[in-house]
């Protein structure tokens, strides 16, 4: 059994880290977090628009999003959920289209009228699949064709699959392809028609702030500007990290940076040699502040391979520009490879790169508008879920003794989200408690 008086340290405290230390905390057991940030929040890093928060990465919730939105009733905070239908464009061959719901489909000129009749039956069809099972060893680009068609599979998912994964896309799995399908569906209100998305009033750095209150209250010891810098092991036993050059024991340590951070800290020391063969993308998201909306939908999926982007999120598309002040907040997403040349741009630089394509979406887009911009960069975002990622998963307890891993790489077979940080923290706490 695990022992009660077990030190345990937490490397990161994004939502993961914190829901661990929530977890933990609350059966009484010791936790310290370490975070390298001078702030708590990871990828829910906020900045100010017109005096409010806004996330420096877009966020929204589905529907089927139980474990945060449950997380959010334990915290007192299910009042700050705000639900809506915000509207999605679809961007291809120099048409932007309104691609928000069936109708949407019927009339999606960019492919023919039987192809739209067969995305929209195939996808119904792929609705009512639930194991995902079936799928695991398949490519979703080999799967895909034979299930849309060719068309709809070349002018639709084809490019979402590249944005996302770049030159993995030929590679990724179908049970992923399942999962995004299915969580987007559940999320569509009760005819089917619109998806129904929800935004944590006050950006989504109130849930890391209230659990960061929550486990301070609870004598966690939160060390913020505290990069760790080593995991230190013996004879397949964890000792502690190394923090600012000073070593500390603990007898377990739990991880949850991305795979390559976790492989730094480990030195010589691996815990299995299949992590290296999950590849990572990066996130770039260039933010601007804007006087003024361009867009007459809150997301627009670029279907344009030659586009140096791959979506566009205008904020106020789902929440009311009078809560920033009047100012339209948008988004420029990217997902790059993470030696991409884009990773060393100025903002200025991105947007000299961006200018004239966000034109070609938004003709009404111009430089003039912008009043602030930030740029923000993860190169550990997203790890490719390539067929046969099953077998690649880490399992949350390593083979070195007293050390877990808890992060995104665990997620599976949905896309990455906050919700299923949650669910990972909660799984792995389980597998330390049994340990
Ligand atoms: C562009 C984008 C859009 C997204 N949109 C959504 C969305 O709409 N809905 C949704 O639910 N989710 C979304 N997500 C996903 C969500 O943000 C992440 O799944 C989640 O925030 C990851 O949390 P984490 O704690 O696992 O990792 P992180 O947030 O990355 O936290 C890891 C922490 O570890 C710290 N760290 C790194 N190295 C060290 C070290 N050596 N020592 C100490 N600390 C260290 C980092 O500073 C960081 O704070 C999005 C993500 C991105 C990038």
């Amino acid at each position: 059994m695990f022992r009660k008086d077990s030190r345990i340290a937490i490397i990161g405290a994004g939502i993961t880290g914190l829901t661990l230390a929530y977890e933990l905390c609350r059966r009484g057991l010791k936790v310290e977090l370490f975070e390298a940030g001078s702030v708590v929040g990871g990828e829910l890093a906020v900045v100010k628009v017109g005096g409010e928060p806004l996330e420096r990465y877009y966020h929204h919730l589905f529907r089927g999003d139980n474990e945060i939105i449950g997380l959010l009733k334990e915290l007192g905070m299910s009042s700050k959920l705000e639900w809506g239908k915000p509207s999605m464009g679809f961007f291809s061959d120099g048409i932007l289209y309104p691609f928000s719901n069936p109708v949407d489909l019927v009339r999606f000129g960019a492919i023919s009228i039987s192809e739209r009749l067969r995305m929209g039956l195939a996808t119904k069809r792929l609705q009512r699949i639930s194991d995902y099972r079936e799928f695991e060893d398949v490519k979703a680009a080999e799967y895909l064709p034979g299930l849309v068609g060719n068309e709809a599979f070349e002018i639709v998912w084809k490019p979402l699959l590249r944005a996302k994964f770049g030159d993995h896309w030929r590679d990724i799995s179908m049970a992923w392809f399942w999962g995004r399908v299915h969580v987007r569906f559940k999320s569509r209100d009760r005819l089917g028609f619109r998806e129904k998305l929800a935004y944590i009033r006050g950006s989504f750095r109130q849930i890391t702030l209230a659990l960061e209150q929550y486990v301070r209250e609870r004598g966690v010891l939160v060390h913020l500007s505290s990069q760790v810098e080593r995991i230190s092991v013996e004879q397949n036993h964890i000792k502690g990290i190394r923090v600012r050059g000073q070593d500390l024991k603990f007898d377990t340590v739990i991880g949850t940076v991305g795979l390559p951070i976790l492989r730094g800290l480990l030195g010589s020391h691996t815990i299995s040699q299949d992590y290296g063969a999950i590849a990572y993308r990066g996130a770039l998201v260039l933010l601007m502040s804007l006087r003024e909306s361009v867009s007459p939908y809150y997301w627009t999926n670029v279907g344009d391979v030659d586009l140096p982007f791959a979506g566009l999120i205008d904020h106020s598309g789902f929440i009311d520009a009078s809560r920033y002040g009047g100012r339209h907040p948008m988004y420029v997403s990217n997902y790059l490879d993470p030696s991409h040349r884009y990773f060393d741009m100025t903002s200025d630089e991105l947007l000299d790169e961006y200018e004239p394509h966000i034109k070609n979406v938004f003709p009404k887009f111009d430089r003039s508008l912008i009043e602030e911009i930030w740029v923000s960069a993860d190169k550990v975002a997203q790890p490719v879920i390539k067929a046969g990622y099953q077998r690649r998963i880490p399992p949350y307890r390593s083979t070195l003794k007293g050390l877990f891993v808890c992060n995104t790489s665990q997620i599976y077979p949905e896309d990455r989200g906050t919700n299923y940080n949650v669910r990972i923290a909660r799984e792995c706490v389980q597998e330390i408690l049994n340990s």
